[in-house]
């Protein structure tokens, strides 16, 4: 008898390949190993068992797999079921999932780094082409991993090229690592409890008599907090005093003087505490409780709606107490960028090092040793606390997946394939351990709401803020009336300058919101506000400027750039988009006695960016933090009393059919950052358009009201959830080719589905990387089969890779596309 077996190879193929094996290695292997195997003519891969058989290959000679690289399996059955489906669904290859689910250190895949050598001046003239093209990449992008320069120069081999620029100093090369962050703890003092009377100080300042130096200290302790109300670090009090910090060890000795940190995160668990008991639930927190685990009798997934500062975090740890008394294991997804230290903390204080962190930033080491914690059920990973990715790890035995800030469009994985949802296949993967998903928002997207009305899922609601803390109280400001009233300074209103004034004086602190995605030239009129929108959807129409055009990004509409207004005829019309940048600058003019941050793309990307920023303003270093999105992830500071949103128009115009949903939820997430202890919160929406029916929605806090608007758009405009969605994107660096390859496409598909067909159209970044790009959309009515349409389309992908002229252009497949 012969024996093979159907290997998965880290590389986007069809089929699987069958490998031929001895008897004793049939014995030994088992599915879920990775065995080394030679392909084309020289090359070698690691690969994954993926079925043990005794059927000859037809079409080939099987060969002989070149070496055995485990002993027991590294991925397990469930993990092979949830990959398929990942790769039926998703319309990729078993291989392309694959790579996307092992950490790289398992496919032996460089994890390699290329940075630009700012030490040394390279003359342009000394680069080849294709060194250049490499080098000129590196302008715009800080580094360069492997399989980006492959993309770039469009080749496999791209060592030869690598070697050269190193050669010539070009570039430097270094492994990625990961190091975790620890923050400087900074030292406080106040006065002993004792001590913060009137009377009491007097008594105490005479008590001192003699011990001037000593009676200083305290002087100049009680003179700089009454100047900045905020905590006093001990740097500043030897400063300001003159004292040595024998002195103020003498006063904290004597019980004078307490020290204190304000502790803000430490991602390391030490240890070596016990851990704390979980909190007890108030009344609405409990019924909440009661009412996911009654709905989880009848729905495997419920979705928690629950107001921003409900305490939801708290029902979370109450059901993983639940889950970890029955011996399973629990894993806890969130949004890459709500993965922050605090939350770690809060987790790690409740759990101890049952909890494990999977995360992108960390080192292929670190994520081996967390892959194989989860595969082995070890007490170290019962609950694992990760981003996306971590679905992709060996668990055998789930009892729970939490879906925190459910609605987060950063759960759907774009490039490259497998293009995964992590919320939709994190239910797939509770169905295959038959536990329990629970989606929860503040602002849950109308996809899982919409499936909650339809008793898909289980629903349950939270309305109350914990400790009855208010919402925030939000107001519009009409920026259109300020300008005409003269009452703006460059961005700022008249009414958001005196409430910032107000929450300076009162040594509070301030976030200022700019939504970054308003970089994309929208034409916007200065008297109306109006934006012209597409006549065929739902969307606001985007300016290209080398063309003078205004385009729909959905259905390909075109007009010549109006030289007025469409709705007021004024000739004052322009193209919006301002940074955070700007208002950084001239928040800084406005108000120079504050210390102002800024928190973007641009200002976290260094280590550790993101988490200074953060510890920062909660030790009040910061009084006025500007940012985008980033700010709106779960984060809880306790200081922030005003949020300012600058410009609410650009995110409500964005060109795109979930604008406005996401407009709401942006808005409401970054409100909730507001005023989150005893006093009320304040948030100022500048916009245009106070009449807008978000921005009203926002205001009152009517998630129902948005929800039930929007569907009715999605509905008209057949948009998910009603209809669902694949974007077929074709890449060449050949515009005629591209052109010519995507009309084919498109009318092959109007064939079989007609309307349901929008473009081809060319996106609003029409190039990239020296690729010409076009788009299709099919959209795919509820009553029609999924999985017919997807075998339709992919008949219709092989027909066209077999005509020559095409075989070289790039097709995408993205199934429910963000
Ligand atoms: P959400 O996740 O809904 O925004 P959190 O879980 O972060 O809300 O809770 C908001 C704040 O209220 C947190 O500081 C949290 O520690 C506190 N909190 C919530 N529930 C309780 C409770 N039962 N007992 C004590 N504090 C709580
Ligand atoms: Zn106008
Ligand atoms: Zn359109």
């Amino acid at each position: 008898m012969q024996y093979f077996i159907d290997v998965i190879l880290p590389v986007s193929l069809q089929k699987l390949f069958t490998y031929s094996i001895t008897e004793a290695e049939s014995a030994f292997l088992k599915e879920g190993m990775r065995v080394a195997v030679p392909f084309g003519k020289t090359k070698i891969y690691t690969g994954l068992v993926f079925k043990i058989h005794n059927q000859a290959p037809t079409a080939y000679e099987a060969k002989e797999i070149h070496q055995i690289l485990d002993e027991v399996p590294i991925v397990n059955n469930i993990q092979l079921q949830l990959w398929q489906w990942i790769s039926s669904y998703y319309m990729c290859t078993l291989g392309d999932v694959f790579r996307a689910a092992l950490p790289s250190a398992f496919i032996l895949e460089s994890e390699t780094i290329i940075t630009k050598n700012t030490k040394k001046e390279i003359h342009e003239a000394v680069l080849k082409d294709d060194e250049f093209l490499i080098y000129e990449a590196l302008h715009h992008q800080s580094s360069l991993k492997i399989h980006d320069i492959s993309n770039i120069l469009d080749k496999k081999n791209v060592l030869p090229v690598i070697k050269r620029l190193i050669e010539k100093e070009a570039i430097i090369v270094e492994e990625e690592v990961y190091e975790k962050y620890k923050p400087k703890l900074v030292r406080y003092v106040k006065l002993h409890a004792n001590y913060t009377s009137n009377n009491q100080l007097q008594n105490l300042l005479e008590d001192l008599g003699r011990a001037h130096k000593q009676k200083e200290v305290v002087l100049s302790l009680f003179s700089l907090s009454a100047k900045t109300k905020k905590p006093v670090k001990v740097t500043d009090l030897t400063e300001a005093s003159g004292a040595s910090s024998a002195i103020i060890k003498a006063l904290i000795d004597k019980g004078i003087l307490q020290e204190y940190y304000i502790q803000t995160d430490r991602l390391q668990y030490e240890g070596d505490e016990d851990n704390e008991a979980s909190k007890q639930l108030n009344t609405h927190q409990e019924t909440a409780l009661h009412n996911i685990n009654t709905s989880f009798q009848t729905h495997k997934v419920t979705l928690l709606h629950g107001v921003t500062s409900s305490g939801k975090t708290e029902i979370y740890v109450k059901l993983i107490e639940s889950v970890l008394k029955e011996g399973k294991q629990v894993l806890y997804l969130l949004p890459e960028i709500a993965l922050t230290t605090q939350l770690v903390n809060r987790l790690q204080n409740y759990f101890g090092d049952q909890v494990a962190i999977f995360h992108s930033k960390y080192s292929n080491h670190e994520r081996v040793e967390v892959w194989n914690n989860v595969l082995n059920a070890s007490a170290k990973a019962k609950i694992v606390l990760g981003a996306r990715s971590s679905i992709f790890l060996p668990f055998t035995n789930l009892g729970l997946i939490l879906v925190d800030e459910e609605h987060e469009q950063s759960f759907k994985q774009f490039d490259p394939a497998p293009r995964y949802h992590a919320r939709d296949t994190a239910i797939v993967l509770a169905a295959l351990h038959k536990a329990n998903t629970l989606l929860g928002s503040a602002t849950p997207s109308l996809e899982s709401y919409f499936n909650a009305k339809h008793n898909k899922y289980g629903f349950v609601e939270l309305m109350h803020r914990y400790n009855n803390v208010l919402m925030p109280d939000i107001e519009l400001v009409d920026i259109k009336d300020k300008h005409k009233r003269k009452r703006m300074k460059g961005h700022f209103s008249d009414r958001l300058i005196e409430e910032i004034t107000e929450v300076l004086n009162e040594k509070k602190q301030v976030i200022l919101f700019q939504n970054r995605r308003g970089y994309s030239p929208i034409v916007e009129c200065n008297t109306c506000g109006h934006s012209p929108q597409c006549p065929n959807c739902d969307v606001s129409l985007t300016y290209h400027q080398y063309r003078s055009q205004l385009r729909c990004h959905y259905c390909g509409y075109a007009v010549i750039m109006p030289k007025t207004c469409m709705a007021c005829g004024s000739p004052d019309i322009d193209s919006k988009g301002f940074g955070t940048e700007q208002i950084e600058t001239e928040v800084k003019q406005l108000f120079p006695e504050a210390n102002v941050a800024r928190m973007d793309l641009d200002t976290t990307r260094g280590k550790f960016g993101y988490e200074k920023i953060i510890t920062a303003l909660e030790q009040q270093e910061i009084d006025i933090l500007v940012g985008t999105q980033m700010l709106t992830k779960g984060l809880d500071f306790r200081n922030v009393n005003l949020v300012g949103i600058m410009n609410a128009d650009n995110m409500l115009n964005f060109p795109d059919f979930r604008a406005h949903e996401r407009s709401y939820q942006l808005m409401v997430q970054v409100a909730g950052r507001a005023g989150r202890t005893e006093k009320r919160g304040k948030v100022l929406i500048q916009t245009y358009n106070p009449y807008h029916n978000i921005l009203q929605q926002v205001s009152t806090n009517s998630y129902v009201d948005m929800f039930n608007e929007q569907m009715n758009e999605r509905y008209n405009f057949k948009y998910p959830p009603i209809f669902k969605q694949i974007k077929i994107t074709l890449k060449h660096k050949d515009y005629n080719r591209v052109e010519t390859a995507s009309i084919w496409f498109a009318k092959s598909l109007r064939q079989l589905f007609n309307t349901n067909v929008l473009g081809p159209e060319a996106p609003p970044v029409a190039r990239i990387r020296n690729q010409f790009h076009k788009n299709i959309l099919v959209k795919i009515p509820k009553q029609q089969s999924l999985s017919k349409t997807k075998e339709a389309i992919i008949k219709i992908n092989n027909s066209f890779s077999s005509i020559k002229d095409f075989r070289s252009v790039k097709v995408i497949l993205n199934v429910d596309n963000f």
